[in-house]
């Protein structure tokens, strides 16, 4: 498993619709944004984080990629991976440079094909590489009816349609608003419409502040919210144990939180109560299987963001016993020799050995841009 060459990729992938918008993010494409390691055997290992596809931080992401990891890797063993994590993560220079951000998320591609060729190697798909599943069906919860820029009709349209003919239980609606009872009415009417037996899940995107959140919370809570997702900016855990203290509505977050460190830090303050992890974001598997653990043991259920669109954490959500539920968000999933596929609200068990990080070259072709 000697390592020969490690090669960057920056796709642009279009989303099914021309663009979707949160509280914070307006976006058209999803970058797909990464590396192919290639070990001295032939074999290809895959791994890529997620952006809003925007070239020039892309390319600052492929940039350490070829710049500073890759010579770290040439000729090493690819079935090292907890010493080739640690020597990336942990290497002086890089460190200085950056803990988190563009060095971080660079090392979550990596690591991720670092597993993907371990996986392969084994002829296993990741799951079961890891332990194998822990539960028999998967289920989904869909966030792509949700977006905030989508008008009240549409979005109880798409609710009902999700509900009725596509099979899924959970959704999740975008909040933010100037005004958050315009918000509340949206809810209303979706509520209304779905009925008490489905969940609903709303997320803020970091929009408001404490204020804002505990008005609003004290409206939401007739409505049956499962939890309030990113309420206010990512990083203030005092603001979220405030908020945490003053409604029922369980709090999640995690999307935006780069180290295993930051996540200890919410867990231990009572800041969080659905844990959101994302390979993507912290450094590649590696990296989350520690922030399962330490929310499994604190009795905490981990439902990972899909900034990977769910390619990898299909995998990750099917073993690690914590998971109740992924989020679905199919945008990227043509992209890849085994997409992600839902079946009666539930995500199909992927069976191809790797981590579901394959490129098609279809794909390749299509979107690549250069790097
Ligand atoms: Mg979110």
């Amino acid at each position: 498993m000697k390592i020969k060459s490690v090669e960057p990729f920056i796709l642009h992938a279009p989303l099914n619709t021309d663009s979707i918008s949160d509280s914070t993010h307006t976006i058209s494409h999803w970058g797909v944004v990464g590396a192919k390691i290639v070990t001295e055997d032939g074999l290809e290992g895959y791994g890529f984080t997620g952006t809003h596809a925007h070239l020039p931080s892309d390319r600052l992401i492929t940039s350490c990629i070829s710049e500073c990891y890759a010579p770290m890797l040439i000729g090493e063993d690819a079935q090292d991976g907890d010493r080739l994590w640690a020597k990336l993560a942990r290497y002086p220079a890089v460190q200085w440079v950056g803990r988190a951000g563009v060095t971080h998320i660079a090392l979550a591609a990596i690591d991720i094909a670092l597993w993907d060729l371990r996986a392969k190697r084994a002829g296993l798909p990741l799951w079961k590489l890891l332990g194998g599943a822990t539960v028999d069906r998967l289920e989904a919860y869909n966030t792509d009816i949700g977006w905030l820029s989508i008008p009240k009709d549409r979005l109880v349209e798409g609710s009902l349609r999700s509900i009725e003919h596509e099979g899924f239980k959970r959704l999740k609606l975008k909040v933010g608003h100037a005004d958050p009872m315009i918000d509340i009415g949206r809810i209303e009417a979706v509520r209304k419409a779905v009925g008490p037996g489905v969940t609903i899940a709303i997320d803020g995107n970091g929009k408001w502040d404490l204020p804002t959140c505990q008005r609003f919370c004290a409206q939401a809570e007739a409505l049956d919210i499962f939890w309030f997702e990113e309420p206010m900016w990512y990083d203030d855990i005092a603001s979220h144990v405030a908020l945490a203290r003053s409604t029922w509505i369980p709090i999640a977050l995690g999307e935006q939180l780069y180290t295993a460190e930051a996540f200890n830090a919410f867990i231990a303050s009572g800041a969080v109560h659905y844990v959101q992890p994302d390979v993507t974001r912290l450094a590649g598997i590696t990296e989350y299987i520690q922030v399962a653990h330490t929310a499994h043991s604190s009795r905490l259920p981990v439902v990972a963001h899909v900034g990977d669109m769910g390619q990898v954490h299909v995998h990750l959500s099917y073993w690690h016993p914590a998971t109740p539920m992924l989020e679905y968000i199919p945008w990227i999933k043509d992209c890849f020799a085994e997409p992600i596929r839902i079946e009666d609200g539930h995500y199909v068990r992927p069976q191809m050995p790797g981590a579901g990080c394959t490129l098609t070259k279809d794909a390749v072709a299509a979107f690549s841009k250069p790097c």
